[in-house]
């Protein structure tokens, strides 16, 4: 799922790309598909000079007086606004100058890349002594640039820990002190608990305390293992305790028996277990602790002296070479090393207002708590670091976006488009339509362009939506657009429109590919010219030729199915236009705040009124001729039927197979006095539509199909679904399926057939029985498999949280965002605080790259 936030990456990319092209070609200005290199740069950089447009007194005035000017060594920054007039002067250059000015924009380029130049101190004129003076009693003095603090220490400055040990620390990504103290515990042993031996019950992880009575070490026949055993008592009761060793020398093995003399006291923690020839209690590989006699029967003391037993001790995910105390004794090591120099930053404000626990002291009750409600206020302070950044590296971004002046600014318009249409609907909007509406139009009025995404249910009114924001552009003598990823879509879309818009006087036109050079001409003539008001279309929108008078707001449908760059070519084709985008996958809250968190997002939880809901019923397969039967009934009074087969292998050819085979045997043997239609991802696309067509249309009755039922396709008289292994898909998906059904005036039914008997799934499948709230069934879905695996993919953009979880810190998160947010605002902020920055930028950079790509 890529973002909108993107598109100066995707500039920056297309930029780059031409030079190298360009290059290759030994600088002839290379003519390109549309223009010629310079051309493009030129039309690039129009972009980039609006996202560097902030009020900056240096920069007006260097701008000025640049024309004469022959220093060389200027300000990157400005060097952005030359760009232009140094590409206009490309095509006269010889090859050097041209080099010369190729290598500038890189540098430009390289610049532009830094989303947080913005915010670079000596950037800004006046401020720039005393900036210097805070980064540099910010940072460690010790290190240069690149590294500062323990991220700028190795691990093997760490006592202890040797080179070997060094490169085994980095198989688990930890190479400096910083790593390493980040490197959070997967979960936690009890053994704070000292408990009587006679109380001790079997499956307890305890601690007791007691005196040796007897060590021994035997050696079965076997000669290569031996048996170290030991029996300890407390007065009352007897623990024995055994470890084996497998190829130990005996002399090794014999030394561990000697640190444990008969009379000493020790601590031992592990888990109670009964003894195989069920002799009393036992310990199996225990951890022993020597206690002298000082500290004899003062466990708090002891305590604080072990790290392996009689506390709480971490446990760690860990890897060849690498074990659990040596990793836990390497960690307490280096936070006693350089836990003094461990600094937050965090600014005070923040860590009072949100009621953070200190970052030093966080850090050491993550691994080492004395309490279990230590270690989950410092997971909360962790956490809340980790939403934190991110959230404030989105911030960062919108802020950027915000930085761009819209190409107009829309305002209510008396008895205009949106309140004429209004007027002539036959129903009233739904609150939740009129709060999207409202938001919608607040962003309008501002000079900022909008970004916002609409998700909504299927039938929750969108379209509508879309509409009346497409006209109250339109009442602003702009032009509007809409893109739909499919024909089907797009033609839908248009004749509501046509319905809705003639009777206003308003003229729509369809641009999609299957267009005669007739009626595309007319289009293309009617959108330059402005006799068309509003454009509909697919893909075709973006391509050459289509050129608008006046764009100034553009919808997308179904967002996702589009790329980046398509939505930024039919952005381009105004001057910058507002953008809703749409989208009929709910999902939750959590999921929609990390993955649009640059996005403004309005939702509509509401459905329309008077809609028959949809009922599901859960089938094994004996009782599929019931679901055959009612598809049946329902077709003789005239509706229409999906069968839906998933992917029952991994492939979609087997899918597509089994598609074609049951399409077969159902017309045939099933339903020979009805039209039996086929559809699967196998097909040319012409092929689908042709086949959704003739569905569409009445002509065949029954649908059979994997799951490629486009997403938005709406054939009202269809009433009943059929999904065959329904287990297989998850909760969500079922939903979107079943939302092809139940979209007309008819009462609906979805039955879901799966030969399951495992019980937790056919509880996650009844959910679908007991409701049709799509942003219900995603926060189950998402708490059933985890985020994931909800969105089916690890290519999905989400970054890894280690401690921070989308499925139960939805409180924790919406503060993170609000404390980011307030923050960062328009990135000035950050300039008092470099070590933020630094933090924010160090900690996002992987998430970044996975949110900009694609
Ligand atoms: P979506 O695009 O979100 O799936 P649509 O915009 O296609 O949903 O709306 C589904 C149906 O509901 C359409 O027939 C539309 O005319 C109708 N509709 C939209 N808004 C309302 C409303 N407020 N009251 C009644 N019907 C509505
Ligand atoms: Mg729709």
């Amino acid at each position: 799922m890529a973002l909108p936030l993107d598109e100066l990456q995707q500039r920056l990319r297309d930029v780059a790309q031409a030079i190298s092209i360009e290059r290759k070609h030994r600088y002839i200005d290379i003519q390109g598909k549309r223009s010629t290199f310079s051309k493009f740069v030129m039309s690039q950089f129009k972009h980039f000079e609006q996202v560097l447009d902030l009020p900056s007194p240096s920069r007006r005035l260097s701008q000025g007086s640049s024309r004469g000017s022959l220093q060389r060594e200027e300000n990157v920054e400005d060097d952005v606004y030359k760009m232009h007039q140094v590409f206009q002067q490309y095509p006269f250059m010889d090859v050097s100058a041209r080099r010369h000015a190729i290598e500038r924009l890189e540098r430009c380029l390289q610049f532009l890349a830094d989303p947080f130049r913005a915010s670079e101190p000596s950037k800004v004129s006046g401020t720039e002594g005393a900036e210097q003076a805070n980064e540099a009693q910010q940072s460690s003095p010790s290190q240069g640039d690149k590294a500062v603090g323990l991220r700028g220490i190795p691990v093997s400055h760490i006592t202890g820990v040797g080179p070997s040990m060094a490169k085994r620390l980095g198989l688990l990504n930890i190479h400096n002190v910083q790593e390493l103290i980040h490197y959070y515990p997967k979960r936690y042993v009890d053994y704070a608990q000292q408990v009587p031996i006679s109380q001790l019950q079997v499956g307890q992880d305890v601690t007791i305390v007691g005196s040796i009575t007897s060590v021994s070490l035997f050696q079965p026949r076997n000669k290569r293992l031996m048996i170290l055993s030991l029996t300890v008592t407390d007065g009352l009761g007897r623990l024995k305790a055994t470890w084996f060793y497998n190829g130990v020398p005996r002399s090794v093995v014999e030394g561990y028996k000697r640190r444990f003399p008969k009379g000493a006291t020790v601590m031992m923690s592990g888990r109670v277990k009964e003894n195989k020839q069920g002799r009393g209690l036992e310990m199996d590989r225990p951890e022993v602790e020597l206690l002298d006699d000082e500290q004899d029967g003062l466990p708090d003391n002891l305590r604080q002296r072990s790290i392996h037993a009689g506390r709480i001790v971490p446990v760690y995910p860990l890897t060849e070479g690498v074990y659990l105390k040596g990793l836990r004794r390497i960690i307490h090591q280096a936070l006693e090393q350089f836990g003094p120099q461990i600094q937050d930053p965090m600014p005070e404000h923040i860590v009072s207002d949100y009621d953070l626990t200190p970052l030093p002291d966080a850090l050491r009750a993550i691994h080492f708590p004395e309490e279990m409600e230590q270690a989950e206020t410092a997971r909360r302070r962790l956490a809340f670091d980790e939403f934190f950044y991110l959230q404030a590296r989105l911030a960062m971004v919108r802020s950027q976006y915000k930085q761009v002046v819209a190409g107009a600014t829309f305002q209510p318009v008396d008895n205009g488009y949106v309140s004429q249409c209004q007027d002539e609907l036959p129903f009233q909007l739904t609150g939740a339509q009129q709060r999207a509406l409202n938001e919608i139009d607040q962003d309008l009025s501002s000079h900022e362009p909008m970004y916002r995404l609409l998700q909504g249910d299927v039938g929750s009114g969108k379209t509508l939506v879309a509409l009346l924001t497409l006209l109250r552009g339109l009442e602003n003598r702009v032009q509007g657009a809409l893109m739909a990823p499919t024909e089907i879509l797009a033609e839908q879309h248009y004749k509501r429109f046509v319905e809705w818009l003639t009777p206003l006087g308003l003229k729509v036109g369809l641009c999609v590919g299957k267009l005669g050079a007739k009626q595309r001409r007319e289009v293309q003539q009617g959108l330059l010219n402005g006799q068309i008001h509003l454009a509909v279309g697919t893909h075709a929108l973006i391509q050459d030729g289509i050129e608008f008078e006046n764009l100034g707001v553009v919808v997308i449908d179904e967002q996702h199915r589009f790329g980046v760059r398509q939505r930024m070519q039919l952005k381009d084709k105004g001057n910058h236009p507002h953008m809703l985008t749409m989208t009929a996958t709910p999902i939750p809250r959590t999921l929609a705040l990390t993955l649009h968190g640059d996005l403004d997002v309005s939702v509509l939880d509401e459905l329309p009124p008077g809609r028959t809901p949809i009922e599901t019923k859960l089938y094994s397969p004996s009782q599929r001729k019931h679901a055959y039967a009612s598809i049946t009934e329902a077709i003789v009074r005239g509706r229409q039927a999906y069968i839906v087969y998933p992917l029952v292998e991994d492939s979609e050819t087997l899918a597509a197979k089994a598609a074609t085979t049951e399409a077969k045997r159902l017309q045939e043997e099933v339903f020979p006095q009805f039209k039996v239609g086929l559809l699967h991802g196998k097909m040319k696309a012409d092929e689908k539509e042709a086949v959704m067509g003739r569905f569409a249309s009445g002509e065949t009755h029954i649908l059979v199909s994997t799951t490629v039922v486009e997403v938005g396709v709406d054939v009202p008289n269809a009433t009943l679904m059929v999904i065959e292994n329904a287990d297989r898909f998850g909760l969500s998906q079922l939903h979107q399926l079943r939302g092809r059904v139940g979209r007309g005036q008819h009462a609906s039914t979805c039955f879901l057939i799966s030969d399951t008997s495992n019980p937790l799934t056919i509880e996650r499948l009844s959910i679908m029985e007991q409701t049709t709230d799509g942003f219900v069934i995603s926060e189950k879905d998402l708490e059933i498999r985890g985020p994931g695996e909800f969105l089916g993919t690890r290519q999905s953009g989400l970054p890894e949280f280690r401690l921070a979880d989308l499925v139960t810190d939805q409180p924790l998160l919406n503060l993170a965002r609000q404390a980011a947010f307030d923050f960062v605002q328009d990135g000035t902020n950050l300039l008092e605080y470099p070590r933020l920055r630094q933090a924010i930028l160090e900690n996002t950079e992987q998430v970044f790259q996975l949110l900009t790509s694609g």
